[in-house]
C-alpha cells in the first residue's frame, strides 16, 4: 500500500485522534504532524506523540490566538521544548486577515528564537504576511531552523528564500480557485515538496498527494513521503 505523511495536521475537538489517526493508518497516512493552536492542546498533543512515534507534535501559539495566552505560555514553552528534544514548534505564524498584527508579531519572534535556540523545525502558518515575515526571517539568516510551510499560496519570492525551507500543498490545490498554489506546484524543489489536509481529515491526504505528482512527472508518491519523513522523522 502506498504510503502518506500529513505535513499539517490538528486535534479534533470532541473526537478521538488516536482513534482518527488509527483508521488513517488502514488508508496508509501512516505519519503526521500534529500541531497546536493554544497553551490548552499543549498536554495534550505531547501525550499522543509520546505514545506514537509517526507523531510530531508541534508546541505553539497560533496567530489567531495571541489575545488568549498565560502570563507563563513562553517560560513554559522553553521548558517543555528542553525537557522534550522530538518537540517541534506549530502552528506559529502571521495573519494580516486577522487583528493584533503587532502581538501577532512580537509573540512570532518570541517563538522563532526558541525554535533557533532548540533548532526545532517550525511549521508556518502565513497569510497575506509574507513582506512581514521575510524580513523576520532575514534577521536570523544562517541560524534558522528546517521550516514547513503550511498550505502555501504560491507566493514566489518565498520558493528562493535562502533557507532549508519546505512547501507545503494543502487540500486548497483540489480548488481551482487557488490559482496561484497550483501554479507553484511545478516551480518548487523536488526535495522540498510536502502534502497536508490542514485538520485531522486524513481521507484527503492521498487526493492531494496525487495532485501534487500528476503535476509533477518528475516526483512520485514515495518521493513525497520521503520528504516528510526527513523533515519531521528524521529519516
Ligand atoms: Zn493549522
Amino acid at each position: 500500500m502506498q504510503k502518506y505523511i500529513d505535513s499539517h495536521s490538528h486535534l479534533f475537538i470532541n473526537q478521538s485522534f488516536d482513534d482518527l489517526f488509527a483508521d488513517a493508518n488502514k488508508i496508509g497516512v501512516i505519519g503526521c504532524s500534529l500541531n497546536s493552536v493554544s497553551e490548552s492542546d499543549w498536554a495534550t498533543v505531547i501525550d499522543i506523540a509520546n505514545k506514537n512515534k509517526n507523531i510530531s507534535a508541534g508546541l505553539g501559539i497560533h496567530p489567531f490566538v495571541v489575545d488568549h495566552v498565560s502570563a507563563g505560555w513562553y517560560k513554559n514553552m522553553d521548558l517543555l521544548l528542553n525537557y522534550n528534544p522530538d518537540l517541534i514548534l506549530g502552528e506559529i505564524g502571521l495573519d494580516k486577515t486577522k487583528d493584533n498584527f503587532s502581538t501577532q508579531e512580537k509573540m512570532f519572534i518570541q517563538q522563532l528564537e526558541l525554535a533557533v535556540k532548540y533548532n526545532r523545525t517550525i511549521n508556518l502558518h502565513c497569510v497575506h504576511a509574507w513582506d512581514v515575515l521575510l524580513q523576520i526571517l532575514k534577521k536570523y539568516r544562517n541560524k534558522l531552523p528546517k521550516i514547513v510551510v503550511h498550505s502555501f499560496d504560491g507566493t514566489e519570492n518565498v520558493i528562493n528564500f535562502d533557507a532549508d525551507m519546505y512547501f507545503s500543498y494543502s487540500p486548497n490545490i483540489l480548488d481551482s480557485k487557488y490559482k496561484k498554489a497550483i501554479a507553484s506546484i511545478p516551480l518548487v524543489p523536488k526535495d522540498k515538496i510536502l502534502i497536508e489536509s490542514d485538520c485531522a481529515d486524513f481521507d484527503i491526504v492521498p487526493n492531494v498527494a496525487n495532485a501534487v505528482a500528476n503535476a509533477r512527472p518528475d516526483i512520485t508518491l514515495d518521493d513525497i513521503f520521503n520528504n516528510s519523513k526527513r523533515v519531521f522523522f528524521n529519516g
